[in-house]
């Protein structure tokens, strides 16, 4: 066979997705299409996210949010600390996120303590508060949304419980 024209780069070139050592089916996190991706991972690592070719919901494809899922997951840039506001002050200070998910927990207890109503003024079992509401995000995956549902209705009583992605 005669030798083609081609440049070393073009020879050395190889897909994105060659190295991985394992490939999981999942779900885009960001709407509710639910188009289904592939993550390539390497050495426990995520190396990269593609479409599906299996779905038939997507066959492949993906949109240009949900092609940028890898970034989303694997990104330098990303945030890991909280910028706090106290009462009356006028400034941000930063706190790491455990010091912040503790806050939450604290404030979500108090809350639920001073609102929560066992029964209705005429005896009927209510076992809820509505000085809680959740509002969820598009980034959110399945699982997240079910361990919401999960833990602020069945197990906190909260009864607003929304959604931006409810399309
Ligand atoms: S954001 Fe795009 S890729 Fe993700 S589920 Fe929706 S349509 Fe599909």
């Amino acid at each position: 066979m005669s030798q083609q024209p081609m440049s070393r780069e073009s020879i050395e070139k190889k897909p994105r997705t060659r190295d991985a050592d394992t490939v999981v089916a999942s779900v885009c996190p960001y709407c509710a299409v639910g188009c289904s991706q592939l993550v390539y991972v390497k050495d426990r690592r995520i190396i990269d996210v593609e479409g599906n070719p299996e779905s038939p919901i997507n066959e492949g494809t993906l949109c240009p949010k949900g092609a940028a899922t890898y970034r989303y997951l694997v990104n330098p840039n990303r945030v890991t600390s909280v910028r706090y506001r106290a009462p009356y002050s006028d400034h941000w200070e930063e706190r790491p996120l455990d010091w912040a998910m503790d806050r939450i927990a604290q404030r979500i207890k108090e809350t639920r303590d001073a609102s929560f109503v066992e029964r209705t003024p005429d005896g009927k079992l209510a076992n809820q508060t509505t000085a809680i509401a959740t509002l969820g995000g598009a980034t959110m995956d399945i699982e997240e949304n079910y361990l919401i549902k999960k833990l602020f209705s069945g197990g906190l009583g909260v009864v607003s419980i929304e959604n931006q992605a409810r399309i």
